[in-house]
């Protein structure tokens, strides 16, 4: 076998393609019609009532954690087994990050070690939660809901690995991840590894639509055109006087708030929209390949642990628990099988560890990397493709 095998990768349809070109033929790069297109039916997919499009996830979480107002050195609470950005946005703000252990079983933020942190510090101390859906396997928003109105916290659903993805509620409902019914704001990624790729994008998703209309703001240099809102008088809009009831002037705009541009252009808008539309496909194919690798590996004496098969998880990735894991790591790789690791413990990284988190204090995140792999796992992975990552993992095992 040639070709080499990464651990994912996008898909691009001859549709998606002439999608983005239709746009470039047409009159808007950025801010045409397909970007309140993209948010609607997004919104629709995900069961939230609004959506706004951002440049990327990290944009996302940069401007949710805006429109929530942290300050300085508010603590925010998070999970060590995420990409950074999941954490990095507090400090964007200046927040601290205060993270805490995973669950060994579902490798999610455990409620248990966020409720032993509230319940050792006044009330008040902690002003919110992120919570990942790590891997695609949906966080039990609703338990954590209940957790943070009992401490007045806020939650930010990082559901970059999950769009599609679902958990069933104490009444039996299904809970879209992402769908804001148990968090402020929720974001997503449309990088290409993730299930919907636009190149760069990212989503945050709400039913607040006081939120959702500071989220417009902010994404444009915290500008708006609402009349409605304008503070500036009409004489002064206009440059003269205005008899009574006259318009603002056409032109007139206001920056009332400091943000960022973080838009999507409108062709990676199109772009997104056309790889939504086969969204729920990539995720049948993707929960048959998790069904075929843990119908492989299930009692392996190598296995540890693994993703398992769970209803309602997205499986962005498909994750074993092995021993040697270096050692299978690299042969893969002399085998142009090229798995990765997701993630090294966030509150390790060296940047982290400045304020002064160390070996030792998550033990169940740092076990967690010492035996992770994320084995190929993509909608585009063919039967003989994942054979071979199958055959190759039990031959460097002998089994
Ligand atoms: C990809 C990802 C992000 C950041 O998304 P970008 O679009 O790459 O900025 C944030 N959180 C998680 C969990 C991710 O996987």
């Amino acid at each position: 076998m040639k070709k080499s095998i990464p651990y994912g990768r996008q898909n691009i349809t001859d549709e998606d393609i002439q999608a983005v070109n239709d746009v470039l033929r047409g009159d808007f790069l950025t801010q045409g019609p397909h970007i309140l297109q993209f948010e609607t039916e997004f919104a629709e997919y995900i069961g939230s009532k609004y959506a706004v499009a951002v440049a990327n996830g990290t944009a996302a979480l940069h401007l949710s954690i805006m429109a929530l107002n942290i300050k300085e050195h508010d603590k925010v609470i998070t999970t060590p087994i995420t990409f950074a950005a999941s954490a990095n946005c507090v400090r964007y703000c200046g927040g601290d990050v205060v993270f805490a252990d995973i669950d060994p079983e579902t490798y999610l933020l455990d409620i248990n070690s966020v409720r032993a942190l509230l319940e050792k510090s006044p009330k008040g101390t902690y002003k919110g939660i992120i919570p990942v859906d790590f891997a695609g396997r949906g966080v039990d928003m609703e338990a954590f809901k209940a957790l943070a109105d009992e401490y007045n916290l806020w939650i930010i659903e990082d559901a970059c690995h999950a769009p599609g993805g679902y958990v069933t509620d104490s009444k039996s409902k299904m809970q879209l991840c992402g769908n804001g019914n148990f968090a402020e704001l929720a974001i997503f990624s449309f990088h290409p590894v993730k299930h919907i790729a636009c190149g760069e994008g990212g989503m945050i998703t709400t039913n607040d639509e006081a939120l959702y209309k500071r989220l417009l703001m902010l994404r444009t240099h915290g500008i708006t055109r609402d009349l409605s809102l304008f503070k500036n008088d009409i004489n002064f809009a206009a440059g003269q006087s205005q008899a009574e009831g006259a318009d603002f002037p056409g032109w007139y705009m206001e920056m009332q708030t400091l943000g960022y541009n973080y838009r999507l252009t409108d062709f990676q808008a199109a772009l997104g929209n056309s790889q939504l539309s086969r969204a729920e496909d990539g995720l049948t194919k993707r929960r048959e390949i998790a069904a075929i690798y843990n119908a492989a590996f299930v009692g392996k004496s190598f296995l540890k642990g693994q993703s398992g098969v769970i209803d309602g998880h997205a499986y962005h990735l498909y994750i074993l628990e092995v021993d040697d894991r270096l050692g299978l790591y690299n042969y893969l790789k002399e085998n142009r099988i090229y798995a990765q690791i997701h993630y090294i413990p966030c509150h390790l990284m060296p940047y982290y560890k400045q304020f002064g988190w160390k070996e030792g204090d998550m033990p169940a995140a740092e076990n967690y990397y010492k035996h992770c792999i994320s084995l190929p796992m993509y909608p585009t992975l063919t039967s003989d493709e994942q054979e071979y990552v199958i055959s190759m993992i039990n031959a460097f095992y002998n089994e």
